[in-house]
C-alpha cells in the first residue's frame, strides 16, 4: 500500500477531516496521479448527507480532478510521469457488456466503478475520491489533459462538463439548433458555453432575473424568467433541446411546454421519480430524457472540444483546507459556478 493525505468524512458529523489514506500499489495497467485540483460537485453533498451517521467510516468525496502522472504500471503505454491528466466520476467498468462495447462505460450493465464510494472490481475495497493528494487509477479511465486548458478550470469538465456534453451531442445540437438551459449552476453554465460553441442559439431559463448579465456573458442570446407567464408563453414550443440542470425536485410541465415539436427535455440535475402529464408530451410529440456522466470516447472528445474552443468552468479556487466551507456554501448555491479545491496544501 501507498499512503497519501486526503479529506475524509467523519461519519457522525459529515465534517471532512484531514486524514492519512491508503492507496493500492500500482497494478500493471494503473497510473498514480498527483491530484492538483478537484471540483466540488453536488453529488459530494448528497454522498455526505447519505453517509452521515453511517457505519462505514471511509468516505472521501471528489470525482472531477486534474493532476500530473507520477508513476505508471508496467503495462501502461499511453502515459508517462509528468503528463497532465484528468479523471472523472467513473474509474472502471466490466468492459464486456453492450454498453461498454459501444463506449458508454457510464451505463455499464454491471454498473461502473465509481471514483469514490464504489467497490474496486479486483480487491473489493471501497474507492476513496479525489479530495486527496494522490489517486491510483486504471490508465484506461484517465484522460490526457489537452494543452491550453487551465488545469483548475478544467477539473469540473470531468463531471459537470461531460454530463451536459453527452446529451448535447446525442441530441444532435449544432448550428441552427435552439437550446434552452434551465438552472445556471455548475452544469448549466457549462451547458450554455458548450451549446453556444457547438453553434446553437442558446437561451437561459431562470426563476429570477438576477443572472441575466451573467447568462449573456456565457453566450446566451436570450434570458427567460420562468415566473413571467407572458414570456414563457412567448417561447412555447420553441426549443429543440431543453437541458434541465435544476438540482431540486420540480414540476417538469413548464419546461416541457417550451420544448419544440419532436424536441427533447433532458432532465439532468435531479435524480428520482418525476410526475409527467402525458398530454404535455402528446401535444408536439415531445420527448423526456436523462443522462449522466460520460463514456470514455465522449469524455476524450469533450476535452478536445473544450481545448479547441477555450472552454473551462468559471470557478472559485480555494485551498483544500476550506473544503467544509465550500460544501456549506454549495448547499446554499452560493457559488459562481463551481468550487475547485487546490490540493497543494496537503503536502
Ligand atoms: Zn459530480
Ligand atoms: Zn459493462
Amino acid at each position: 500500500m501507498r499512503s497519501t493525505i486526503g479529506w475524509q468524512a467523519d461519519s457522525a458529523t459529515r465534517t471532512l477531516r484531514r486524514t492519512v489514506l491508503e492507496r493500492r500499489d500500482l497494478r500493471a495497467d494503473d497510473i498514480a496521479v498527483r491530484v492538483e485540483y478537484c471540483g466540488v460537485c453536488h453529488t459530494d453533498l448528497h454522498a455526505l448527507r447519505a453517509h452521515g451517521g453511517g457505519a462505514d467510516g471511509a468516505l472521501v468525496p471528489g470525482h472531477e480532478f486534474t493532476g500530473v502522472v507520477v508513476e505508471v504500471g508496467d503495462a501502461v503505454s499511453g502515459f508517462s510521469p509528468g503528463d497532465p491528466v484528468a479523471v472523472g466520476n467513473i474509474v472502471d467498468s466490466c468492459g464486456e457488456c453492450r454498453m461498454c462495447q459501444v463506449g458508454q462505460e457510464n451505463f455499464c450493465r454491471a454498473f461502473p466503478t465509481l471514483t469514490y464510494g464504489g467497490t474496486d472490481r479486483q480487491d473489493g475495497r471501497t474507492t476513496l475520491g479525489g479530495y486527496s493528494r494522490e489517486y491510483v487509477v486504471r490508465a484506461a479511465f484517465a484522460y490526457p489533459l489537452p494543452e491550453g486548458l487551465d488545469a483548475a478550470g478544467a477539473a469540473p469538465l470531468l463531471c459537470a462538463g461531460v454530463t451536459v456534453w453527452e446529451p448535447l451531442r446525442a441530441l444532435g445540437v449544432g448550428p441552427g439548433s435552439a437550446v434552452a438551459v434551465a438552472g445556471l449552476g455548475g452544469l448549466g453554465h457549462l451547458a450554455v458555453k458548450m451549446a453556444s460553441a457547438l453553434g446553437a442559439t442558446t437561451s437561459v431559463l431562470s426563476r429570477t432575473p438576477d443572472k441575466v448579465g451573467e447568462a449573456r456573458g456565457l453566450g446566451a442570446r436570450e434570458f427567460v424568467v420562468t415566473t413571467d407567464a407572458a414570456r414563457m408563453e412567448a417561447v412555447r414550443d420553441r426549443f429543440d433541446v431543453v437541458i434541465d440542470t435544476i438540482s431540486a425536485p420540480h414540476d417538469l410541465a413548464p419546461y416541457l411546454r417550451v420544448v419544440a415539436m419532436d424536441g427533447t427535455l433532458s432532465h439532468l440535475g435531479h435524480l428520482g421519480p418525476v410526475t409527467v402529464e402525458t398530454m404535455d408530451l402528446l401535444a408536439g410529440r415531445k420527448k423526456l430524457s436523462s443522462a449522466g456522466s460520460g463514456g470514455r470516447p465522449s469524455t476524450a472528445d469533450m476535452l478536445r472540444f473544450c481545448a479547441a474552443h477555450g472552454i473551462t468552468a468559471d470557478i472559485e479556487l480555494l485551498p483544500s483546507s476550506q473544503v467544509n466551507q465550500a460544501l456549506e456554501r454549495l448547499e446554499r448555491n452560493d457559488v459562481r459556478y463551481r468550487f475547485v479545491l487546490d490540493m497543494s496544501d496537503l503536502d
